[in-house]
């Protein structure tokens, strides 16, 4: 038997994952499936909130001493693996988990193609605190609305040639 099934499930899906070359239009529409609908079901004294609230506190110090893009997107989707674990499903927390490292890598490629990146930075954080304050005054519609155009946004101002779908 196995003890503690979700990291089973993790496991698979991580490593099903990376044995593909997933498209990022692909990543993008399946991100927007799992954190609308988990935007829409966190509750809002979830206890991830507090996490998903230290990292938004650590990002802006990212900004701050001009750590690296990268820095900033690795502190980025820990912030949005929290508000799904928000949501209180164990299988859509595995599946956002399998996809860490996919979207950690097309966020970090699309900094390549970004005019200004403190900008952007700067955006993001305030979308972020969008969200994480949807969530909190139990919003959940609107928490739903505004992840999915803070993971559009970023794909259209980074994935130059490369339109939106829908
Ligand atoms: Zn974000």
């Amino acid at each position: 038997m196995i003890s503690d099934p979700t990291a089973a499930l993790g496991s698979a899906l991580r490593l099903h994952v990376a044995t593909q070359h997933l498209p990022v239009s692909d990543i993008v529409e399946t991100r927007i499936l799992l954190e609308t609908w988990a935007a829409a079901r966190a509750k809002p004294d979830a206890p991830e909130l507090d996490l998903a609230a230290t990292l938004l506190g650590e990002m802006d110090a990212v900004e701050r001493v001009a750590w690296t893009a990268d820095d900033f997107l690795a502190l980025d989707i820990r912030f949005h693996l929290a508000l799904a674990d928000a949501a209180g499903n164990a299988v859509v927390s595995a599946m956002m988990g399998s996809l860490r490292e996919s979207i950690q890598g097309y966020t970090a490629r699309f900094t390549a193609n970004l005019p200004d990146w403190d900008a952007t930075a700067s955006r993001l954080q305030a979308e972020h605190r969008e969200i994480l304050a949807a969530i909190r005054n139990d919003d959940g519609a609107r928490a739903a609305t505004l992840v999915a155009a803070h993971i559009e946004g970023y794909y259209r101002e980074g994935g130059v040639g490369r339109p939106a779908e829908g």
